[in-house]
């Protein structure tokens, strides 16, 4: 018996017991090794002559034994002496793929000792470490070797604990067979599991799907047994068992693909089995990135959100792939929250992986990729709105939503990103629009952008406030989900870009107070008015107990005796809903509410009419009327339906 070396001993424990948080992936691992083994055979037969190897009949082959309890993976590649044995699976941390690599990147095709293009192989292997995941799930593991030209077959056999044996054996070809002698089952870890014929094409789907060569496994089928042609009539079909060797990886990574080479139809099907979707994706985006950190990216806009998009269970993120190996199912860092229901694939060979391979040591790389990506989904979705409305109106009806609260989380940072892909319903139009079609619309004179805000469409259309713009000749954005206010709040402006003229169009709610759309002349008379009538404000604001902040004469031009209006950004629907969202606190702040007479109605001379005679009784009755009026017209609850029923009803009889 030969001894790991102490620190090897140590290393072996904490790789067992710490490394890897996930015991499937040793799976992953003896496959990654026996990829590179079959590789480095084929880069010998490319830059020596007299190894003689046909690509085609490369292969790796997973089997199993249920009783036994054990799982093999086999390759046909270039094998181990017992020398390489004992260095290699003798010292951990010892990675002789890392040398290999390092060896032959440094040789440019046509140096003198150059070999053959590096690209032709790609070597997965780096740590020295990912061998002994195996003693994850094995209580003992055999490996029985012959090198690529050598007679002589060894077996190298370890429990994993104090050291490992080296003996003869026999091997009919060159390469490698690794059985893992599974654990046995506890309360927490049915190991067992892996060896099954499910347990393990799952694995191989999962991790190993896209590695370059065949991974094959002895499948078992079921089929009818031919009829006996002395069949009795009441025979009954028989079935029986068989055997089939088939390739249970794709192999072909799609993604590393160009993509003048792939036809969408191959793309969607790719997507659909992958990203498990019942329909062709909205958008297909691939990257092939060069330079200092090389990369490829295949991204995927869904036509529909999923059923959970807007659960905390959805977890945003793309798959990564390290040289074509799943390193992790949704890496987050990737797409930002605002693009999150963007879905894909980015495998980068550079990628300084920490030594289980579950993690990245840089998240600078990550970084600078997701960069780059959230630009390309950005000008993806430019292109979509511009060359297919159609499809980017639904696709906004589905993911628009977190693009408008992307502003808002951002608190507005990430307004440059996503302004422009932004759509509102216009008044105007009837349809919704982007804030350049708005505008493209809008009279010369227009400084702003102007919103509504409430629960429906035709509504919103009928608000008094909404109708005075629009009859001005100005447009109105009409605004019926809950964040939308949120979202404008955090915009601020649209700024409008022409060439190199820039203009800021400031957001502007219709029930805000000052929507500078009055002359200083009209301001004026207004105010003049409010002052005459400042002991009938009085009585009104009285009676509205504090509910409202003052009562003036309104500068706007409408059919109804009053509208709301609030100072400050608080209006009075941002105020219902947050009223209305759980959890909310007892002291929400509140709106400021300014309650504007129209000074045309004749319901304002009857007002003053009931003032001038003493009866300020009717000035408050009629007062609380139309308040609450007033909140119903824009959609909001009035605090007393039945004294507002009663109030009416007096009226009338
Ligand atoms: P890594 O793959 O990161 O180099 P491992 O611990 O998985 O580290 O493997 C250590 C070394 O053992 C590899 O570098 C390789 O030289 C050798 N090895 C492992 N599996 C095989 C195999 N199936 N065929 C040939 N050599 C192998």
């Amino acid at each position: 018996m030969r001894k790991f070396k102490t620190e090897s001993k140590k290393l072996l424990d904490l790789m067992i017991n710490s490394i890897y948080t996930n015991r499937e992936i040793f799976l992953r691992e003896l496959i990654s090794n026996a990829s590179d083994a079959v590789d480095k055979l084929y880069f010998r037969s490319l830059v020596d002559d007299t190894v003689k190897i046909n690509r085609a009949d490369l292969a790796i082959t997973v089997g199993f034994d249920d009783v036994q309890r054990t799982v093999t993976v086999s390759d046909n590649g270039i094998g181990m002496t017992k020398d390489d044995l004992d260095k290699n699976l003798g010292t951990i941390a010892h990675s002789d793929s890392l040398e290999f690599k390092t060896e032959n990147a440094k040789n440019e095709p046509g140096e003198e000792k150059g070999h053959a293009d590096m690209t032709e192989v790609d070597i997965i292997g780096q740590f020295g470490v990912g061998f002994y995941s195996a003693f994850m799930v094995g209580k003992k593991v055999r490996v029985v070797s012959r090198a690529y030209g050598s007679d002589e077959a060894w077996a190298w056999e370890s429990d994993g604990i104090e050291g490992y044996t080296i003996s003869a054996a026999e091997r009919a070809e060159h390469g490698t067979d690794v059985i893992v002698y599974l654990k046995d089952d506890t309360a927490e870890e049915t190991y067992g599991e892996y060896a099954t014929e499910h347990g393990i094409t799952d694995l191989i789907r999962r991790y190993s799907n896209y590695v370059r060569y065949p991974i094959q496994m002895e499948i078992t089928k079921s089929r009818m047994k031919p009829r006996p042609i002395d069949a009795p009539d009441e025979y009954m079909p028989e079935f029986e068992n068989y055997t089939e060797v088939e390739t249970i990886n794709s192999m072909i990574p799609i993604w590393k693909r160009k993509s003048s080479e792939v036809s969408q139809e191959d793309y969607n099907e790719f997507y659909k089995t992958d990203f498990h979707d019942f329909d062709d994706p909205a958008r297909t985006v691939t990257v092939h990135a060069e330079g200092t950190l090389n990369y490829d990216a295949l991204l995927f806009v869904p036509a529909h959100a999923p059923f959970d998009m807007y659960t905390k269970e959805y977890k945003k993120g793309l798959a990564l792939y390290s040289s074509n190996v799943l390193i992790m199912d949704k890496c987050e860092e990737l797409v930002p929250d605002y693009f999150n229901f963007v879905r894909g694939v980015v495998d980068s060979a550079d990628l300084t992986l920490n030594i289980s391979r579950e993690t990245l040591q840089h998240n600078n790389q990550l970084r600078v990729i997701a960069r780059r990506l959230e630009k390309k989904i950005k000008a993806d979705l430019a292109a979509f709105r511009d060359d297919d409305r159609e499809g980017y109106d639904s696709f906004f009806k589905e993911f628009g939503r977190t693009m408008k609260y992307g502003v808002y989380a951002s608190y507005g940072s990430a307004k440059d990103v996503l302004a422009d892909l932004l759509l509102f319903y216009s008044a105007k139009q009837q349809k919704l629009v982007t804030f350049d079609e708005y505008l493209a619309n809008a009279p010369e004179d227009q400084s702003a952008i102007y919103f509504a805000a409430g629960d429906n469409l035709e509504h919103l259309a009928k608000m008094p406030i909404v109708t005075t713009v629009l009859a001005k000749g100005y447009d109105v954005l009409l605004c019926t989900e809950n964040v939308d206010e949120f979202c404008m709040m955090a915009l601020g402006d649209y700024v409008k870009k022409e060439g190199e003229d820039e203009r800021s169009f400031p957001l502007k709610n219709v029930s805000s107070e000052d929507l500078g759309l009055t002359t200083e002349e009209e301001k004026k008379q207004a105010e003049e008015a409010t002052e005459e009538n400042q002991g009938l404000f009085e009585v009104m604001a009285d009676a509205l107990g504090g509910r409202v902040e003052k009562v003036v004469v309104s500068t706007r031009l409408t059919d109804a005796p009053v509208v709301l209006t609030t100072e400050g950004a608080m209006s009075l629907q941002m105020e219902a809903m947050l009223r209305q969202t759980p959890g909310a606190p007892e002291e929400m702040p509140k709106s400021h509410v300014v309650l504007e007479v129209n000074g045309q109605h004749p319901v304002f001379e009857t007002l003053k009419a009931a003032h001038e005679a003493g009866d300020d009784e009717k000035v408050k009755r009629y007062t609380s009327i139309l308040f609450d009026q007033a909140l119903l017209v824009e959609g909001l609850p009035i605090d007393d339906p039945i004294a507002f029923a009663q109030a009416i009803t007096e009226l009338m009889a």
